[in-house]
C-alpha cells in the first residue's frame, strides 16, 4: 500500500509529504515494537473493565476486560495501536497470558454470575495447543468456565475457518462462551457465521454511531438482531453513547448493551462499588417489559 499512497500523493504533487508521514509512522511502529519486546509485561500491562448491561433488568451481566499499556519510555499506548503491532511481531501470546491472568484474578472477586469477557487475538486461537493453554489458565484460576466469554474478531476467525471451528469447539466443550466481536465490519460475515460454533454476536459500534440519523444503519442492526435470533445467538451492541441510541436499540429488540452511555471502562477497584450501587437500585419487574 506504500505504492498506492505514493501514487495518490504524487498525482496531487505532495509525494514528499506523504513519504515523510509514512516513514514517521514506520519509525513509531518500530519504537513501539522495541518497547514491547523489552517491556516488563506484568508491571506495564493492566486492564480496565467496561460493563455489559442487560437493559431490561438494569443489571451488569459481564465486564469486558480492555488492555492498557503504559510504557516507561513512550507513556500510555492504546491497544488499538499496540495489539496489531504485537500480533505482527509475534509477541501477542505472551501479552495475552499476562492479561488473562490479571483478568481471571479480577473476575474471581465479582459475584456469580457476573462474567468476564476477554479479547483474544488471532495467534491465541491459531492452534489447538494455544486453545489448550487458555483452557488451562481458566481452570487453574478456579473461576467457573461458565463465567468466561472469549471475544474474537471476524478477521481472526476467517483466516482458517476449519482451524477456527476446531479451536472454538474445544473452548466451548470446556464450558467457555464465544463472542464474535465487531460483527458486521468483516467483508464476508454472512458466508460463514453459521458455520462457526458461537454463542454471541457483538454488533460493531460503527452501526450505532449512525443509528439515530441513518435508516440504513437501523435496517442493518434489525437484520443482525434477526440473524442472531435465528442462529440462537445472544446479541450484544457495543459503543452506545446516548440515551437516544439506547432507546432506539431497545425498540429494535436489543437487550445486551455496552458503551459510554452506561459506563466508561473503569479500574478494577471501582468494579465492586459499581456492582453494589447497581444492586441497591430497584429492579425493573420482568413482566412489565416482557
Ligand atoms: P473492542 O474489543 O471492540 O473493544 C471496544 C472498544 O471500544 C474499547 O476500546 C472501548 O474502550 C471502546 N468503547 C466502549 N464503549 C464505547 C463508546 O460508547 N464509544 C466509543 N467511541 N468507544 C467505546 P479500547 O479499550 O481502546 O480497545 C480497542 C480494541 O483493542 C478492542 O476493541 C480490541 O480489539 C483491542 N483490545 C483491547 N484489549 C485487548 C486485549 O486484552 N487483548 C486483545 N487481543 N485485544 C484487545
Ligand atoms: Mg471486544
Ligand atoms: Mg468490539
Ligand atoms: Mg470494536
Amino acid at each position: 500500500d506504500y505504492a498506492l499512497y505514493y501514487a495518490k500523493a504524487h498525482s496531487r504533487g505532495d509525494a514528499v509529504l506523504f513519504t515523510e508521514e509514512h516513514e514517521r509512522r514506520l519509525r513509531t511502529q518500530s519504537l513501539i515494537e522495541q518497547a514491547l519486546r523489552h517491556a516488563d509485561l506484568a508491571r506495564e500491562m493492566s486492564l480496565v473493565f467496561q460493563p455489559i448491561v442487560d437493559v431490561r433488568r438494569g443489571r451488569t451481566v459481564a465486564f469486558e476486560a480492555l488492555a492498557r499499556w503504559t510504557s516507561p519510555e513512550l507513556g500510555p499506548v492504546s491497544p488499538a495501536v499496540f495489539v496489531p503491532i504485537a500480533e505482527r511481531a509475534g509477541l501477542i501470546t505472551r501479552i495475552t497470558a499476562v492479561l488473562l491472568g490479571q483478568a481471571l484474578a479480577a473476575a474471581r472477586a465479582w459475584p456469580d454470575p457476573v462474567a468476564l469477557s476477554f479479547n483474544l487475538s488471532m495467534a491465541d486461537i491459531a492452534s489447538p495447543q494455544a486453545a489448550e493453554n487458555i483452557v488451562a489458565a481458566i481452570r487453574a484460576s478456579g473461576l467457573s468456565p461458565a463465567r468466561v466469554i472469549l471475544e474474537a474478531t471476524e478477521t481472526a476467525l476467517i483466516q482458517d475457518v476449519a482451524q477456527a471451528q476446531a479451536v472454538l469447539a474445544t473452548l466451548r466443550a470446556n464450558g467457555i462462551a464465544i463472542a464474535l466481536d465487531d460483527f458486521g465490519t468483516g467483508y464476508s460475515s454472512l458466508g460463514y457465521v453459521h458455520r462457526l460454533p458461537l454463542d454471541k454476536l457483538k454488533i460493531d459500534r460503527s452501526f450505532v454511531s449512525e443509528i439515530t440519523a441513518d435508516p440504513a444503519s437501523r435496517d442493518i442492526v434489525t437484520s443482525i438482531v434477526a440473524l442472531a435470533r435465528n442462529l440462537k445467538l445472544d446479541c450484544v451492541v457495543e459503543g452506545i453513547e446516548t440515551a437516544e441510541q439506547a432507546d432506539l436499540l431497545e425498540g429494535l429488540g436489543c437487550v445486551l448493551m455496552q458503551g459510554y452511555h452506561f459506563r466508561r471502562p473503569m479500574a478494577f477497584a471501582d468494579t465492586l462499588p459499581y456492582l453494589d450501587a447497581e444492586a441497591a437500585r430497584a429492579v425493573v419487574p420482568v413482566q412489565a417489559v416482557a
